[in-house]
């Protein structure tokens, strides 16, 4: 029997964490699995933001916060938002939530009408295009090329709009590309928005810090786009933690006071312990966390080396984030070891049986041809888990 709802038999399951999950289930059955599939620092979370978890603990944070956050947390947030972004949010334009995907699921929720559409430049994190058909909405997929590296160009932009057209959804950093817009190419895409005053852009920008380029940029800086930009961040990747669960969005009024409104029937403020230590994380300036940065980059070097060198992998340099997105088709066709691999699913089922190497495939990311290789796991583990690749795959 199904009792289901067609909502819930519709919707696909989240490809990383369904891929986590089996990663883990494995390992308990005793087999020495690389888990490269989760994007999730391996770092602790620093030591400076634990101890103000654990003051607010023993000052009895134990009560329901606002539903939209404490006013302490959302004053860091704007604090953080003039300091690193040169964006000047008010009080009411922010909304903390459990994680940048609760932000994201709100927003979907609250902006989107039966049959809109919804601009996802390929590839995008893997939520995106779920988050939107659980709203009604329509996902728009406009593909991109390795060689343009995985960037989405103001013509592709415009061809893609249509009068339903609701929204854009990007992050820069991105994942799974790794991809960073630089100012002149954000000006290119906002320029061509400007002939269409509806839309709205969503930018998810929650890999900020982990850019090894250039200085990141928001959307919302630009005068013109800040009035119709929902800026999307969090603490996950930025100081490890992932499980402490808080996201925030800065936002036109209306829309922040409607994801405050659909947060109140759902699931009201976020956690209030986590909440009292970002305000301390969020008033430590970025420098404090750049020592993962820095090792995030070496990571980078080491793995973009490891993989040029195995043959059938196509990649490019990404320049943020913890992700490498090598296209894998080389291998669609190919029978390795007695199987036969028709599609990037099959590559990364290969990896995982025969390489004992967890990564995800591209196609819920949006571009088939690609695997996601997480890089937030130590040197030895990535050198170890590339020279298993380049075993099972020659
Ligand atoms: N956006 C992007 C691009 C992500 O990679 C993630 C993954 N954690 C999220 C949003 C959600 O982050 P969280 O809910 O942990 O804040
Ligand atoms: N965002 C991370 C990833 O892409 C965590 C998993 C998830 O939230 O889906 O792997």
């Amino acid at each position: 029997m199904n009792q289901l709802s067609d909502r819930i038999n519709n919707l696909s399951t989240s490809a990383t964490l369904a891929m986590a999950a089996k990663a883990r289930e494995l390992r308990q059955e005793g087999k020495d699995i690389i888990g490269l599939s989760l994007g999730e620092p391996d770092f602790n979370t620093p030591d400076f933001v634990k101890e103000a978890a654990i003051q607010a603990i023993n000052d009895n944070y134990n009560s329901y916060s606002p539903v939209d956050g404490y006013v302490e947390l959302k004053q860091a947030i704007i604090t953080k938002f003039k300091r690193d972004n040169n964006l000047h949010y008010t009080l009411p334009q922010i909304v903390v939530s459990t994680g940048a995907k609760q932000s994201l699921a709100n927003i979907a929720q609250v902006l989107i009408n039966k049959g809109d559409e919804v601009i996802l430049p390929c590839p995008y994190w893997v939520s995106y295009a779920d988050m939107v058909k659980l709203a009604d909405g329509v996902p728009v997929e406009v593909q991109t090329s390795i060689e343009n590296d995985f960037k989405i160009t103001p013509e592709q932009l415009e061809k893609a709009i249509t009068p339903k057209t609701k929204m854009i959804w990007y992050s820069s950093p991105c994942n799974p590309s790794g991809s960073v817009y630089s100012k002149n190419e954000l000006r290119g895409l906002a320029d061509v928005l400007q002939k269409y005053p509806n839309i709205i852009v969503v930018s998810d920008e929650i890999y900020e810090h982990i850019n090894f380029v250039s200085k990141h940029v928001s959307m919302a800086e630009f005068p013109d786009m800040f009035d119709r930009t929902v800026t999307v961040n969090g603490v996950s990747k930025a100081f490890a933690m992932t499980g402490w669960r808080i996201g925030y969005i800065g936002a036109p009024d209306y829309i922040a006071r409607a994801c405050n409104k659909m947060q109140g029937q759902v699931t009201s403020g976020a956690n209030c312990i986590a909440q009292m230590a970002v305000v301390t994380a969020l008033n430590e300036p970025p420098s404090r966390i750049q020592y993962m940065v820095n090792e995030f980059k070496e990571r980078r070097s080491l793995i973009l080396k490891l993989l040029n060198a195995v043959h059938g992998f196509k990649t490019n340099e990404p320049e943020g984030a913890f992700y490498v997105f090598p296209d894998v088709s080389y291998f669609f066709g190919k029978t390795l070891r007695g199987k036969l691999i028709e599609n990037a699913a099959d590559f990364s089922l290969y990896l995982l049986e025969e390489a004992l190497v967890a990564t995800v495939s591209g196609e819920s990311f949006g571009d088939p041809n690609c695997i996601r290789i997480s890089y937030a796991a130590s040197q030895e583990q990535i050198t170890e888990a590339i020279k298993r690749i380049g075993e099972a795959v020659s």
